[in-house]
């Protein structure tokens, strides 16, 4: 664990600054320039190309795939690139380690050193003018879809994520990132092809479009919202200092991530829905890959974090009970 990211459960981490970090890097402010619109290009064109469903039609089969294809890649965003690169919540061994950050890779939302870096950064320095993704500071629209296309938010940045990036194979595959989507593409045109040779009504073309192409537009947007929406639409357990919440609509097309707010009070925990009615279906993914022997140390939600959610929920009822109005946030 990064001890700065193990914040404890004594008191909120929203300034805590992973060690390895040289501090908050300065704010990169929201502007249009010639970087921005080159990196633009390539995720346009991914939107764009949505829009050949027009030609290739839809079919059951491709909607399937369509499907599987998105939640095995957000299972690998929430796991392996939030949960474990970013905060070393569970372990596993080097082997699986690669694996996950191979699954992760074909998100296409670039290599798991710049995510997970880019990630401590957030929590750093949560809803400050230094986030790189704060809808407070920076609208609605930056915090969604526009930081990341900055150049400024681009740039190599290892020594924020030291504890990764001394494993070769990971440095290989941050750098080479757009291998595993490039062969992902590849594999839905042959499935579809397959499928299609065998009787099935589908084609490699349709099954391009929907398997890789519509389902990583739906991977890219599910994934924003957490930096989006989920600092500005939902309830907050926790007084975190920021504007993180917890969204239970959120928390199921991100299998578990809208628990936002609980996530920003407790990082270090690989359990988001701290209860059993906070649906978290990375969690009982890696609880089954823990039994399977695959991860292990799944770090969990410490009693003293319970016992501050009871205490402000019992708060905010005598608060409601007395006609008060809740206090922002709560
Ligand atoms: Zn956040
Ligand atoms: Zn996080």
């Amino acid at each position: 664990m990064a001890p700065a990211l193990d914040a404890g459960a004594s008191k909120p981490a929203r300034f805590a600054t992973p060690s390895q970090d040289s501090g908050p890097r300065p704010a990169v402010k929201p502007e249009i320039s010639s970087g921005f619109l080159l990196a633009s290009v390539p995720y346009g064109f991914m939107h764009l190309a949505c829009l050949a469903v027009f030609w290739t039609g839809v079919s059951a089969d491709a909607l399937l795939v369509c499907f599987a294809s998105y939640a095995v890649r957000m299972f690998g965003v929430t796991a392996a690139y939030h949960r474990y690169f970013s905060h070393r919540s569970y372990k596993t061994s080097r082997v699986f380690q690669f694996l996950l950050a191979l699954l992760a890779t074909s998100s296409a939302q670039l290599g798991p050193l710049w995510w997970a870096s880019t990630h401590r950064h957030h929590h750093a320095t949560s809803d400050t003018q230094a986030d790189p993704h704060s809808p407070r500071h920076y609208g609605f629209l930056w915090a969604h879809m526009g930081w990341f296309l900055h150049p400024g938010n681009r740039h190599d940045s290892h020594t924020a994520i030291r504890d990764y990036a001394k494993y070769p194979e990971l440095v290989w595959i941050d750098r080479w990132c757009l291998i595993t989507p490039a062969l992902l593409g590849l594999a839905t045109y042959g499935l579809g092809v397959a499928l299609q040779s065998a009787g099935r009504p589908t084609s490699g073309a349709q099954m391009l479009v929907w398997g890789f192409v519509i389902a990583t537009v739906l991977l890219y947007h599910g994934t924003y919202t957490i930096n989006s929406l989920s600092h500005v639409f939902g309830s907050q357990r926790f007084y975190t200092g920021d504007d993180s919440r917890n969204n239970p609509l959120l928390a199921m097309i991100t299998l578990g991530e809208g628990w936002h707010n609980n996530h920003h009070r407790y990082q270090s925990s690989c359990r988001q829905g701290i209860y059993w009615w906070e649906i978290d279906i990375t969690y009982l993914v890696l609880q089954l890959l823990a039994r399977l022997g695959l991860v292990w140390e799944l770090r969990p939600v410490p009693q003293s974090v319970y016992a501050e959610a009871d205490h402000n929920y019992a708060e905010a009822q005598q608060a409601q009970a007395a006609g008060q109005r809740r206090p922002r946030g709560h």
